[in-house]
């Protein structure tokens, strides 16, 4: 349960100052529904009111906090001219001008002939300084609270600066401190303060310095959220590992008959990777270890064989997909390759359906289903395993961490081998997965050619579309992938439909087209199609992304490459250069390419490795917008931002180490405030992984 002394942080934001019920839904957008939220909006700007010239000098522009005496009012003639007040200190004149403005209420705010301070952005018209709708207008003995810095807030439509401003203020003042999570040597070293003047000093700044990732608020709270996130994955992680696994051992016979089919030896990525993850199995402990490895870079095989330890060691293994394309596309390449060692896979996805699905969950329960491959319908609740010893999970990244874990709770001592072809860049592996244990597929399978990538404006499209024609005549098969369009799947569509039609009008039927919004039977058709030759172009949406493998197909083109993410382009790659042949690449983008649109077109025209690919859109775009989170998985930080903060990331992690070593069960003082941070991040599920304090 979350301690008392958190509850005014979870209170609605209605509670705040001048926020009604209409501004909180606004306001709700970009901050988030309780008071804490708007605690972790920090201000993205600031505008210094410190500056007090005299009306002669003040520069064009500017923003000045200035002493003025009220002349005359001279009310707007028409409802759009403006009302203008003429305004002088002894230096000169100076009118204020507003719109739409009520004359009563300026005649109440400066009343003729009396002293006001006054703050906002002036310039001179026909010589006279004028100042547009003052930021501030106060009495003369304001000067001081008026002439300070306002701190400047990222806004949504129909919420004011002044409105968020205030809404921050009160919260700051609704909350107390809390009591130190932090090692007191540690933070003493960082030159940190304690948790409330660290955000109200991030709520204030100053000087340009005061933004900066290392400035000492900003530093302060990024890192109780990135020990947030990395106490939470330890405890999680512990707690999985401590239900005890069963120690998984097979004799090899079937992996042996297996690997003696394979037309092609392994790769010592693959030998090594088989090997970690076998001794890993052997533990008593549960197994809960990622495989990464790039785009056919042969993760299929590695799982295969994987499965087949716990096979051998008499218990059952399932292998899911994120997709039902994909899971199909397993089963053909996992069928044929356990010809002669008496396993049938079957395979279960949404779309099996009464009396067909019983009869699998009846094989699935009584244990003559020895492997398993599916979607997440393996892991619906009325599934029931007799033995079940191992789950392998591709392509997971299209799952949240949330589900992981869920997954992970399915079989009570199930070892868990999550393999993904995202390859997240380190400091962002830590924030999903903590210190998981890693398998890394480095190298790729032997006779692999280069892909030729080129990148090219969107006006030779009908170059390329007509180019392909040869090859097409040559025997190649040819992806054409049409824009992203975040906004509208609908869009998204018909421009797939067009460009389609299109191509069609120039190679007839072999052109064939998949999208997000067919039917799985209708996509699998024409997937199946081109896998085998009967179709030579196939237009897609981006739902040929993940693990399609097509070896024949060594042709893509991509259309609007801009809008893509460098790891969402990398994948789509991943497609072609999986055979024998030499295969092209070509990114047609959208001019006028912005200076970081080629920066990273240019960086897939010269790499294909994964890991840099992702290291560089980390470092282009930041966290937030690599590999869409969206769809990542990956966990959005609101105050800790990466690659900047990493080091921060890094050190907690450590923290967290020590922390669990001392105080397993946070039980110290410490510990204690450790549980209060972890309630104030919102991670009250990993409380309860904890003994009660
Ligand atoms: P991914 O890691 O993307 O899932 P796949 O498992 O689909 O990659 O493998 C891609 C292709 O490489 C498949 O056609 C597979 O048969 C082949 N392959 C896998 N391992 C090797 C190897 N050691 N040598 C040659 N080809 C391999
Ligand atoms: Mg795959």
């Amino acid at each position: 349960m979350r301690p008392e002394i958190l509850f005014p942080f979870f209170k609605p934001i209605t509670a705040l100052k001048g926020v009604g019920p209409r501004i909180s839904v606004l306001m709700e957008k970009i901050t988030g529904p309780h008071i804490v939220d708007i605690l972790w909006h920090l201000p993205s700007s600031y505008v210094d009111r410190r500056f007090s010239p005299k009306i002669s000098d003040a520069p064009d522009h500017t923003v000045v906090t200035l002493d003025i005496t009220v002349m005359k009012h001279y009310p707007s003639r028409n409802r759009r001219a403006p009302y203008k007040i003429a305004c002088f200190d002894e230096t000169g004149p100076m009118d204020l001008v507003f719109f739409n403005a009520r004359g009563d209420y300026l005649k109440k705010q400066l009343p003729e002939g009396e002293r006001r301070i006054i703050s906002g952005t002036v310039e001179r018209f026909n010589g006279v300084l004028q100042m547009t709708h003052p930021d501030h207008i106060g009495l003369p003995e304001e000067l001081e609270t008026i002439q300070t810095v306002d701190p400047v807030y990222p806004l949504t439509a129909g919420v004011t600066n002044k409105t968020m401003g205030k809404a921050v203020t009160s919260a700051l003042e609704q909350v107390v401190d809390l009591p130190e999570w932090l090692d007191l040597s540690f933070k003493t070293k960082q030159g940190w303060d304690n948790w409330k003047e660290s955000l109200i000093k991030a709520h204030h700044p100053v000087e340009e310095e005061d933004f900066f990732a290392d400035h000492p608020a900003r530093a302060r709270l990024a890192y109780d959220e990135l020990l947030a996130n990395q106490l939470a994955l330890a405890l999680v992680r512990r707690t999985v590992r401590k239900a005890s696994g069963r120690i998984i051992k097979g004799d090899g016979h079937l992996r042996q008959k297996v690997r003696d089919s394979l037309p092609f030896a392994l790769t010592g990525s693959q030998e090594e990777s088989l090997k970690e993850i076998a001794d890993d199995m052997a533990q008593p402990l549960r197994m809960l270890r990622l495989l990464q490895g790039d785009v056919g870079s042969g993760k299929t095989v590695v799982a295969l064989l994987t499965a087949l330890n716990a096979i051998e060691a008499g218990m059952q293994a399932v292998i899911m997909a994120p997709t039902e394309i994909l899971a199909r596309q397993h089963m053909e390449t996992i069928e044929p390759l356990l010809a002669g060692t008496g396993i049938t896979p079957i395979i279960l996805t949404g779309r099996d359906k009464g009396k067909k699905r019983e009869a699998i969950l009846d094989q699935i329960k009584s244990g003559k289903a020895q492997l398993a491959i599916g979607t997440h319908a393996l892991f619906q609740e009325d599934v029931e395993f007799d033995n079940l010893g191992l789950a392998v999970i591709d392509e997971q990244h299209r799952f949240g961490v949330h589900q992981r874990l869920a997954m992970a709770g399915k079989g009570q001592h199930v070892d868990v081998l999550v393999m993904t072809a995202t390859p997240i860049p380190r400091t962002l592996m830590l924030t999903a997965y903590g210190d998981m244990d890693v398998s890394r597929l480095l190298e790729k399978p032997a006779g692999r050619k280069p892909v030729d990538t080129r990148v090219m404006a969107l006006n030779k499209l009908e170059d390329v579309a007509h180019g392909i024609g040869r090859m097409v005549s040559k025997g190649a098969r040819i992806y054409w992938v049409c824009p992203l369009v975040e906004e509208s799947d609908k869009i998204e569509i018909a421009a797939a439909e067009e460009r389609f039609s299109h191509l069609k009008s120039l190679y007839g039927d072999r052109v064939g087209l998949v999208h997000g919004k067919m039917k799985p039977t209708e996509k699998d058709t024409v997937m199946a199609a081109f896998a085998r030759g009967d179709i030579d172009v196939l237009v897609a949406t981006t739902v040929i992304e993940v693990g399609v493998n097509v070896p024949e197909a060594t042709v893509m083109i991509v259309e609007h490459a801009e809008r893509f993410g460098l790891a969402q382009l990398h994948q789509l790659r991943g497609r072609i250069g999986r055979g024998m042949d030499a295969s092209t690449c070509i990114l047609l983008y959208g001019a006028p390419l912005s200076e970081n649109g080629q920066a990273r077109l240019k960086i897939m025209r010269e790499t294909e490795d994964g890991f840099v690919i992702a290291e560089e859109d980390l470092r282009l775009r930041g966290a937030g917008e690599v590999l869409g989170t969206r769809q990542s998985g990956l966990p959005e930080f609101r105050l800790a931002l990466l690659p900047a903060h990493e080091n921060l990331l890094a050190a907690a992690r450590d923290d967290v180490k020590l922390i669990l070593e001392k105080d397993p069960e946070l039980q110290t003082e410490r510990g204690q405030a450790l549980r209060t941070l972890l309630y104030l991040f919102e991670e009250d599920a990993c409380v309860t992984y904890l003994r009660s304090g």
